[in-house]
């Protein structure tokens, strides 16, 4: 049996131990992880010692200990890849690779459970619950283990076990696409993707939030982001936006750009002059202020970021989505109202000029539908769940 470090956790005999699984293929899923975590200790204070582990980087062998690493090139640079290994053959050739990953991968997981000695498990990422069920099956004690979904729409058939105790997903479709998996309907519970608590807070009124951010008190606001690694094409959108908005010298809108982790491109963005009142940053902590003191939002079809739009009221503009995991989303978007899809920078500056001018009406009954969708208070609704399941063991 492998050796696994279990947690450091010496003050912590009183708590209940809950263990997050997650790995780093994506921003999405240390989020979803980091938000739960913040929904415990926000509602159960001091109730839970919790520890996130990215499963496939720190415990498993190789080569599934290289799938984080190799996930933003496979996701960005070679889509078509991604799009086999994601969905070939009707999702065949994943499902057939995660049984092999998971029969390689079943002693060590087992010790991982043993060394951290969890009072319950949730996992929050696709590849976690065909291992996590072999491994608990050898175990001498039973432990709860629950999956919260962190796509928006469409999912993986790989997120679907019917052995789990519960599955939390976050739209009616995925829903339908747990029932086809053969899941329970006790077990499945729809509230939304978890999201980070402050966007449940009610945010500052507008004119002081704009004010304390710098930004022009009457100018429309759009909102540029690329995710959490600021990816695709921001510079461009960033370009077309603000010369279309420019409005040759009388300005009718503002820009914000957000880089995320993408130093480089913020460098970059920040050194210009531009038309517009322009507001470049890198990695906020703040994304629920930038939301709300802005009109609309251009991005990738991000689950995260879409579902913090709606809670935030912003119309979207889908500008590109990584095939596979993110391709539902672009539906969700359209068919409920709440947006558009363009992947062209001059077309996207074109439907935001449009948005702030003739289509102010059709932007102001977006946001309002945007609202009425979003889920402020998923988080804590998911965990509220999690402790009456473990309340009833
Ligand atoms: N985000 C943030 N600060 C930034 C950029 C992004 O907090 O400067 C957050 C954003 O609010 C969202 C997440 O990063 O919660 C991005 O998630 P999404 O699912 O949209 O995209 P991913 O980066 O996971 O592909």
């Amino acid at each position: 049996m492998p050796v696994v470090a279990g947690p450091a956790r010496s003050n912590a005999r009183d708590m209940q131990h809950i263990l997050i699984l997650m790995s780093d293929t994506g921003g999405g899923h240390r989020a979803s992880a980091q938000a739960l975590k913040a929904g415990f200790d926000e509602r159960y204070p001091r109730r839970f010692h919790i520890d996130i582990i990215d499963l496939l980087s720190d415990y498993l062998a190789w080569p599934l200990n290289q799938v984080p690493k190799a996930y933003p090139f496979l996701s960005n640079d070679a889509p078509w890849l991604w799009k086999l290994l994601y969905g070939g053959g009707g999702h065949r050739l994943s499902r057939v690779l995660a049984r092999l990953g998971g029969r390689m991968s079943v002693k060590r997981v087992g010790a991982c459970f043993d060394a951290f000695q969890p009072d319950l498990i949730i996992s929050v990422h696709p590849l976690m619950q065909h291992v996590s069920m072999l491994a608990l099956a050898r175990l001498a004690r039973r432990i709860p283990y629950v999956t919260v979904v962190t796509d928006l729409s469409t999912c993986h058939p790989l997120w679907f076990h019917p052995a789990v105790d519960a599955t939390y997903v976050a739209s009616d479709h995925s829903c339908a696409l747990a029932r086809q998996a053969g899941l329970d309907a006790s077990r499945l519970h729809l509230f939304g993707l978890p999201i980070r608590p402050a966007f449940a807070r009610p945010t500052r009124a507008r004119p002081e939030l704009r004010r304390s951010l710098e930004m022009d008190q009457e100018l429309p606001a759009v909102l540029l982001v690329g995710g959490g690694e600021g990816v695709g094409p921001v510079e461009e959108i960033a370009t077309q936006v603000a010369l279309r908005l420019a409005n040759g010298g009388a300005p009718v809108g503002q820009l914000v750009v957000i880089c995320g982790r993408n130093k480089a491109m913020r460098e970059r963005l920040a050194a210009r002059r531009w038309p517009v009142p322009a507001f470049i940053n890198g990695f906020v902590d703040n994304m629920p202020e930038w939301m709300a003191a802005c009109d609309c939002i251009v991005t990738k079809a991000g689950p995260g970021t879409i579902a913090e739009a709606l809670i935030s009221g912003l119309p979207i503009i889908l500008s590109g989505f990584i095939p596979g995991q993110e391709e539902g989303n672009v539906p969700y978007v359209l068919d409920n109202g709440v947006g558009e899809y363009c992947a062209d920078p001059a077309g996207i500056a074109a439907i935001v000029a449009r948005w702030f001018g003739e289509e102010r009406a059709h932007l102001d009954a977006m946001a309002a539908k945007a609202r009425a969708m979003g889920h402020p208070q998923a988080t804590f609704q998911i965990v509220d769940s999690i402790v009456a399941l473990l309340e009833a063991e």
